[in-house]
């Protein structure tokens, strides 16, 4: 590994050359089947034609000029986001993390122009990830990403998602602007929150004033089997959305969604960016919603989900020495495992599988949504022929 770079990351001794669809060829000529998926983002797999076009027609034109012009792609993407959605407007960033500093901005100034400058409390769960800036590590709460960065932030009030009589008090107090929460929490473990829990949180928001902010990031552009997971569920949509990850299909863009009400306190000023929303990342970001939002895309999302998580039930059973249980939704599976699951995620390797860990001892499958039913049953079968060595290794250990 390069001193020159900063130690932040644990990472496989791959060096990935080249993509194609869910295949990953490495330099030295190993090939790969692609469950992780840049993290959720490449979901129309790797170099996806009509991307690859939009990006190489764009480059030719213009990159990049600032949010001192207008922008017409970024009229286009909003457009679609806010066709698709409860939002009426949208800010464009670079990233998940700058998705969900522009929605927690949008909360607290939301109550400061409408007469209510004291609520400035987040509340956010256990279990959540919402990215690495200050504010971000913040809201998740988790220590890990808090520890030796100085005091923590006021303003951020951490519970967990099953005490809701705490939940309850929280957003009844007259200083809570907002709750921020992810529909299925994907870092934490691909644990999916149920509709009516959703739901719960909706009216107690509206009965106190409370905005509600969900961070889709990695639930969100139809990873679940619906554009956005919130939409499986009646009466559970939020005030800001915090969208990224598949958002530019692989290529860098962050937005930002929200009603009128609230968009209407970001005025000139209140925020922005300089790279957000530049014309390249929007002529990728428009071809990728168009391929996502298709109904035969959500549709294979959800026939692969079927596939993958019915095999896999069928793998935990039987080996119920090496992993405990499925969990997710959609394409944005979980699975609990014995052992750990930074050696149950090398052994897939040695298996020609990539796949990424999650919280509570997770192994988590975030394969792109154009993964074929084939491609689906090669996954179970790498999986069994990794939980068969793992049963080896583990039962020699022990
Ligand atoms: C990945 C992620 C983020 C952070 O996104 P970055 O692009 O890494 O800043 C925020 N929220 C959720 C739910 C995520 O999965």
């Amino acid at each position: 590994m390069s001193e020159a770079l900063m130690g932040v990351y644990n990472r496989a001794p791959l060096e990935v050359e080249r993509g194609n669809g869910m295949w990953l060829h490495t330099r030295d000529g190993r090939t790969f089947l692609d469950c992780v998926a840049g993290i959720a983002t490449n979901c129309l797999g790797h170099a996806h034609p009509r991307l690859v076009a939009a990006l190489e027609e764009q480059a030719r034109k213009l990159w990049h000029v600032s949010n001192i012009f207008r922008i017409p792609g970024q009229e286009e993407l909003a457009a679609r986001l806010v066709g698709a959605t409860f939002a009426d407007a949208v800010f464009f960033g670079n990233s998940g993390s700058e998705a969900v500093e522009c929605a927690l901005k949008a909360a607290r100034r939301y109550h400061a122009v409408n007469g209510a400058p004291e609520r400035i409390d987040i509340v956010g769960f256990a279990g959540s990830f919402h990215g690495r800036t200050y504010a971000a590590v913040n809201a998740s709460g988790n220590p890990a990403y808090l520890d030796g960065f100085g005091p923590r932030l006021p303003g951020y009030v951490q519970l967990t998602i099953d005490d809701r009589a705490a939940i309850d008090e929280a957003v009844r107090r007259p200083t809570t602007a907002a709750v921020i929460v992810e529909p299925v929490q994907g870092e934490g473990g691909a644990r999916a929150l149920d509709g009516e829990w959703l739901s719960w949180l909706r009216r107690l928001c509206d009965a106190h004033g409370v905005l509600l902010i969900h961070d889709e990031v990695q639930s969100g552009m139809g990873r679940t089997g619906r554009l956005f997971a919130h939409q499986w569920f009646d009466g559970a949509e939020p005030d800001i959305m915090a969208v990224a990850k598949a958002l530019g299909g692989g290529f860098p863009i962050g937005a930002c969604l929200a009603t009128a009400a609230v968009a209407g306190a970001m005025t000139v000023g209140a925020h922005g960016s300089t790279f957000g929303g530049n014309p390249l990342a929007m002529a990728v970001g428009i071809a990728a919603f168009d391929e996502i939002a298709r109904e035969e895309t959500l549709a294979n999302v959800r026939a692969a989900s079927d596939r993958l998580t019915t095999g896999l039930r069928d793998l935990v059973a039987r080996f119920p020495d090496v992993a405990i249980d499925v969990r997710g939704k959609g394409l944005l599976i979980g699975i609990r495992m014995v052992p750990n699951n930074r050696e149950i995620m090398a052994l897939a390797r040695d298996h020609g599988l990539l796949v990424a860990g999650g919280g509570e001892n997770c192994i988590r499958l975030l394969p792109p949504l154009t993964i074929t039913l084939d491609e689906a049953d090669e996954v179970l079968r790498r999986i069994e022929a990794t939980f068969a060595a793992a049963r080896v290794r583990f039962a020699a250990a022990a």
